[in-house]
């Protein structure tokens, strides 16, 4: 059997790594391209992206996965981000899987948001709701079992 292909010639955010389509590039390592996005919802709003294709965060190997985390970390400095202001820094590390989940770009890509105030950035639209004590019980143990099997 082939092994699959790391790149795809088809793919948008492959041609950027390529350097086929221009990007402004902000950091790179052997694992992975960080670059601004293009309709920023905050001033150095950063997409992370491993140098592998794969749609979903399950395509990818663990040895992309691994270099994502640090390099955000490293971003998250480079934008100041770690610094808190009076009105509250933070920022969100946003990563959507299918289009029913707002995925509209097929290549795994990490969002950083800097949130420095309560106009820019991510927003909050989540169902949050009370739990069954319960029914969080029984999810948990189900999910424990299939990870030990
Ligand atoms: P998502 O909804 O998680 O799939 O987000 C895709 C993101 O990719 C959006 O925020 C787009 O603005 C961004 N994007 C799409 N094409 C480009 C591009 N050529 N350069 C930079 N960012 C892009
Ligand atoms: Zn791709």
């Amino acid at each position: 059997m082939s092994s699959p292909a790391i790149l795809d010639a088809s793919c948008i955010f492959c041609k950027i790594i390529k350097g086929e389509i221009p990007s402004f590039k902000v950091y790179e390592t052997k694992y992975s391209y960080s670059f601004l996005d293009i309709e920023p919802t905050a001033e150095g709003h950063i997409l992370i992206i491993p140098k592998y294709h794969g749609a979903k965060l399950h395509n990818i190997p663990d040895e992309y996965l691994a270099d994502i985390l640090p390099v955000t970390k490293k971003l998250v400095k480079a934008l100041g981000l770690e610094i808190e202001s009076p009105e509250g820094t933070g920022y969100n590390v946003l990563q959507n899987n299918g289009r029913i989940a707002h995925q509209f770009v097929d290549h795994v890509h990490f969002h950083l948001i800097p949130k420095r105030n309560a106009e820019e950035g991510l927003y909050e639209g989540w169902p949050a709701k009370k739990a069954d004590m319960g029914e969080l019980k029984k999810i948990a143990d189900d999910l424990v079992k299939k990870l030990d099997e």
